[in-house]
């Protein structure tokens, strides 16, 4: 368990790789060889280790990225430059096509509009070369706002949102309509064809209610049945879910957006689940950057959670991925949503930019 010291594949190198150097060199010079990069099409595993050496150095040009969103990149590569980016995607590319990848995406990370628009283009953009996506969205502040329009009081327990009935209705009305159709929207206008759903259409996800945590109306995922979302998804279409299901009386129930996005992943057998949070990933010290793990795996995870440092809302999300991998999920991730181009980046480049976590 190691947090931003990877190896640079095979070869040992820490250093932060200089802007002119091509995308799939380290500092030293080391050049990955064409012959790991089939590989690394093939096998996951393979691909990961590629992708490790150069962790570090994104990490330092992503903070570089937040400081600076209106570089040009017309006037600050060249054209030579550019492509070779897209040419370093060919791997991934290949690799991708035709598999599904399950995004989960809300919260924090969802509230700043440029941003979001954004995220939405690189979705776009993976649906276009053949990647089936789909989309698991929350809103917790969007709730929020309206429960205060509204007059509602929002409630938690031990960080957990109370649900009464008119708590539930407001849930139901901005999960299910403000922000999944501004989503859909968006995909629209970004050149996709997006279909709004929630887990209630179709009974793509069933719950139950969680009596004994007295909570309201808060569900525990039961079963997820994802063949409309598969028809949708193999048809071009990118399916986005909302949160919210129902128990077997139809009574609506919120639902973690992440459980609901690593249960229908795992339905889907889906090649990845990505998690967009508004944290660079899974941190020791949440204030401080350079303690984020760049990769954790199954055991190491649960000791995190044993020892108190992953808690909150990371809970459920390292959960999910450690459900979604014992269901054959290839790979988990949880990046930073509010980094500009971080899906395709964690997706499409020989750099991470989250935590991965593995099986
Ligand atoms: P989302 O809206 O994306 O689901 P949450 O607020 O539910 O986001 O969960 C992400 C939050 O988890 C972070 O903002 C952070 O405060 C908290 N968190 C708890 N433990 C950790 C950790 N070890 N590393 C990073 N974030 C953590
Ligand atoms: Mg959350």
């Amino acid at each position: 368990m190691q947090a931003n010291t990877r190896p640079c594949s095979g070869k040992a190198c820490h250093q932060s790789v200089p802007k002119a150097l091509s995308a799939n060199q380290c500092s030293s010079q080391h050049t990955l060889q064409s012959e790991q990069f089939s590989r690394a099409c093939r096998r996951p595993s393979v691909l990961r280790k590629a992708k490790q050496g150069r962790r570090q150095s994104v990490l330092q040009a992503s903070g570089a990225v937040l400081e600076d969103k209106g570089v040009d990149l017309r006037r600050e590569f060249s054209a030579f430059d550019r492509v070779s980016v897209l040419s370093e995607a060919l791997p991934y590319l290949q690799r991708f096509r035709g598999k599904t990848i399950v995004i989960k995406y809300g919260g924090a990370a969802m509230k700043d509009p440029t941003l979001k628009e954004g995220v939405v283009k690189d979705l776009v953009l993976l649906s276009c070369v053949g990647i089936n996506c789909v989309l698991v969205h929350g809103g917790g502040p969007e709730i929020n706002i309206w429960l205060n329009k509204l007059g509602i009081e929002a409630q938690f327990k031990n960080g957990l949102r109370v649900t009464d009935g008119p708590t539930m209705d407001v849930v139901e009305m901005v999960l299910g309509g403000r922000v999944n159709k501004s989503l859909v929207t968006l995909i629209q206008q970004a050149g996709g064809m997006a279909v709004g759903l929630c887990g209630k259409d179709s009974g793509i996800i069933r719950a139950r209610q969680m009596v004994e945590k007295e909570i309201g109306f808060v569900g525990d995922i039961t079963s997820v049945d994802a063949s409309l979302l598969k028809t949708l998804a193999e048809d071009g279409y990118t399916p986005v879910v909302a949160s919210v299901a129902a128990d077997h009386t139809g009574q609506a129930l919120n639902v973690n957006a992440d459980i609901a996005a690593g249960e229908i992943a795992a339905a889907l057998q889906a090649e990845q689940l990505i998690l967009m949070t508004d944290v660079p990933g899974v941190l020791r010290d949440k204030n401080d950057i350079s303690t984020k793990f760049v990769e954790l795996d199954i055991r190491e995870t649960r000791e995190l959670v044993d020892e108190g440092v992953i808690a909150g809302g990371m809970i459920p999300k390292v959960e999910c991925c450690i459900r979604c991998l014992a269901q054959g999920v290839n790979a988990t991730h949880i990046i930073d949503g509010r980094l500009p181009h971080s899906l395709l980046m964690e997706l499409l480049t020989d750099e991470g930019v989250g935590t991965m976590i593995t099986g």
